[in-house]
């Protein structure tokens, strides 16, 4: 049978795979034995990711609403049609009237084309991919703190560091290829410290598990920095070389009391010092989190990098930080501007120098405010601000945590999707194109560790499904752009010329073996594995002075629990690529088996105390409002905390109030009283 190399899309880590392909089909999926991200692994995913390109619910025909259902249309029609009402919607409330959003799905060069499309054809910069919550916890802090919007480490590091932290993330279940690489490590030796409240499979095998109170990772950090510095465990050559405001940071680190923070956080402070012991002597550490948590302070990613900073583990073999994306082109859709206030290669709309570029190479003036983010987009239902919403691969309706953005949807005069299935959020759309899957079209993604990858078209399209990227030029076109892509590769050659890190990933050069990372210029085309590695020392990195935060308050008697809300294995449950692959809908519906309502995890402490078995219904009371559910009692959470997954939409938006999805408002917790129901 023939083999194909290609990329598995299903999360950030990016495995090789090869497709088996026979009669028009793909038949299986196999592990790559030498690619440097799995190295002869899959997850669960990997293996079965060919699936869902022969799904019998795949959208095979342009549709147009009509009343409250769709009839199958041709191409011409549907264009025609998105011509006439989108340039209705600019002529009479402006382009700014309309969001174009996609999912960190979407390949580099489909979100390329659509945030083109925003901002050169139809004049706003309302774009956006996802909830932004990538950009909050990886991009922005470390762009600011170590001056790259990126990990600095590659994935193999992992296996070279004398020790490892994992904060905030689940790698079994969110990234597996990951977690074996991390638990093959600590085998060897390597010391691995743990920090997250949850007690999940690689907290297990640490060293240092420090399952911390929710909320108080700043203050841990803080303390470990401090005992870093007291015990002169810190590289004094390279702060000295390397970075800025090392006094400021000294000043404030005295604040951070061990036994203060100790309690504040409800770990053991002789287990948090030994774990800063374990970093102070580590002359090779790893730093890798979790990204995906609406919760998380951005200044727990700015504490992270300064524990880095003080060993010097930037720019080395074996040590840097690995900021984790789930989905598999997050990294991808950030570099290639899907977002409110950058362009391509992370220019600021802002700044006139860099839009003169873009508007010279794209011949055409951009606006010069910054756009609204998808947040302030769908939180905006029935304010009449907003008009239309153009959906790349974007199901807000189950997805977007922060807001009811079916509601948002239904109030739109005009929804456009572009996707494989009917989603939930299709279910609005006044037009939908269907597109190419996994194996039917040539793209590229790019990974956590800023590998730029292609996956390869082995088999023909079904039904008259169409890239997302000459979908997307076909309209360019139709609106008068001077747009003559004939495949992806020649989007990417002008990506390649407005993307300086981008400017040596030809099809030509990725396709030479396993991608390339980025920096992946003319000069250095083979890429750049780690960051900073080769650098002068003029390039300086920041450590963050941060001022003591305030310990969170005790909550008192009447509502002593607090509510952790973030992702689990069981949230891929409800991905619309996971619902159409028979296999894993299958295996990841296992536990709704059990728990047909969905769930919370409830301490056994905790359940033991209000009298309720596992699978028994409970019942959170807020200071504000009550919520029914089930409890799963496990020994993952620590007593006084209750585990909220993402997809239970109705304890979210009962008891996460409204007012906390305003940007910066975030972490406030949420607490509340467990009662048997
Ligand atoms: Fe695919 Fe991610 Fe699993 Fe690798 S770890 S096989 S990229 S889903």
């Amino acid at each position: 049978m023939p083999r194909e190399l290609t990329t598995c899309t299903f999360c950030g880590v990016g495995c090789g795979i090869y497709l088996e392909t026979q009669g028009g089909r793909i038949q299986g999926a196999h592990p790559s034995a030498s690619h440097p991200s799995n190295r002869g692994r899959l997850c669960l995913r990997g293996w079965h990711v060919h699936e869902v390109a022969s799904s019998p619910h795949r959208l095979r025909r342009p549709m147009l609403r009509e009343g409250d259902s769709w009839r199958e249309t041709t191409w011409q029609e549907a264009f025609a049609y998105l011509k006439r009402r989108l340039g209705e919607i600019v002529e009479r409330h402006g382009p700014d009237a309309i969001g174009f959003f996609n999912a960190p799905r979407c390949s580099n060069e489909e979100s390329y084309l659509l945030q083109k499309l925003a901002r050169a054809v139809i004049g706003t910069n309302n774009v956006d991919h996802g909830t932004g919550v990538y950009v909050n916890n990886g991009i922005r802090a470390l762009r600011e703190t170590l001056g790259a919007p990126a990990a600095t480490a590659c994935i193999e590091d992992i296996s070279l560091a004398e020790a490892v932290l994992v904060d905030g993330i689940d790698l079994a279940v969110q990234t597996p290829t990951i977690g074996g690489w991390v638990i093959r490590s600590r085998l060897k030796g390597t010391k691995l410290i743990v920090v997250d409240a949850r007690r999940h499979r690689v907290a297990e095998q640490a060293d240092y598990f420090l399952q911390l109170k929710p909320g108080t990772d700043v203050l841990l950090y803080g303390a470990m920095a401090k005992i870093l510095v007291d015990r002169g465990l810190v590289n004094k050559a390279f702060l000295r070389a390397r970075c800025r405001n090392y006094e400021a940071f000294l000043r404030q680190i005295e604040d951070y009391d061990l036994l203060t923070v100790a309690d504040a956080c409800g770990v053991d402070p002789d287990l948090l010092e030994k774990a800063a012991l374990a970093l102070g002597r580590s002359s090779r550490t790893v730093a890798l989190y979790g990204t995906g948590s609406e919760t998380r302070d951005p200044n727990s990613v700015r504490a992270l990098v300064n524990l880095l900073l003080l060993g010097g583990h930037i720019g080395r073999e074996g040590a840097g930080i690995l900021p984790l994306a789930e989905h598999n082109n997050l990294q991808g859709v950030c570099d290639m501007g899907m977002m409110p206030d950058f362009l391509p290669g992370y220019a600021p709309v802002e700044e006139p120098s860099a839009r003169r570029r873009f508007e010279k190479a794209w011949r055409v003036s951009l606006p010069a405010k910054k756009g609204v983010s998808a947040r302030e987009f769908f939180n905006s239902a029935g304010s009449g601000r907003f008009r239309a919403a153009w959906l790349c691969r974007y199901d807000p309706a189950v997805t977007a945590t922060f807001c009811d953005a079916a509601a948002a949807l239904q109030d739109l005069d005009l929804v456009v999707v572009q996707h494989l299935f009917m989603t939930r959020s299709a279910e609005h759309a006044h037009v939908i194109l269907p597109l190419t899957a996994f194996g039917e079209e040539e793209v590229t993604f790019t990974s956590t560790d800023r590998r730029i990858q292609i996956a390869r078209r082995v088999i023909e399209p079904q039904g008259e499904a169409m890239p997302a990227w000459r979908q997307l030029t076909e309209v360019g076109k139709l609106f008068g752009a001077d747009w003559h892509y004939g495949s992806a590769a020649e989007v990417m050659e002008e990506i390649r010329s407005l993307a300086p890190f981008y400017s040596g990933a030809s099809y030509e050069n990725l396709g030479g073996g396993y991608g390339r990372q980025w920096p992946c210029t003319v000069e250095r085309p083979l890429g750049t594995p780690r960051l900073f590695a080769e650098e002068e020392p003029s390039q300086r990195f920041r450590l963050t002075a941060i001022p003591f935060p305030r310990i969170p308050e005790d909550p008192g008697p009447e509502y002593p629990t607090r509510l952790i809300f973030g992702q689990s294995l069981y949230y891929w449950h409800q991905n619309p690529l996971i619902l159409n692959s028979e296999i894993l809908r299958r295996e990841y519906r296992v536990l709704l088996l059990d728990y047909p309502e969905g769930f919370v995890d409830l301490s056994r402490e905790d359940a033991a105390r209000i009298g309720v078995r596992d699978g028994g219904k409970i019942r959170l009371v807020s200071p504000t409002d009550a919520v029914e559910t089930v409890a799963r009692v496990t020994d993952e959470v620590r007593p006084g905390t209750v585990y909220v997954p993402f997809f239970l939409k109705s304890v979210e938006q009962a008891l996460w109030r409204r007012e906390q999805f305003d940007l910066g408002n975030l972490s406030k917790p949420v607490y509340v009283r467990v009662e048997k129901a």
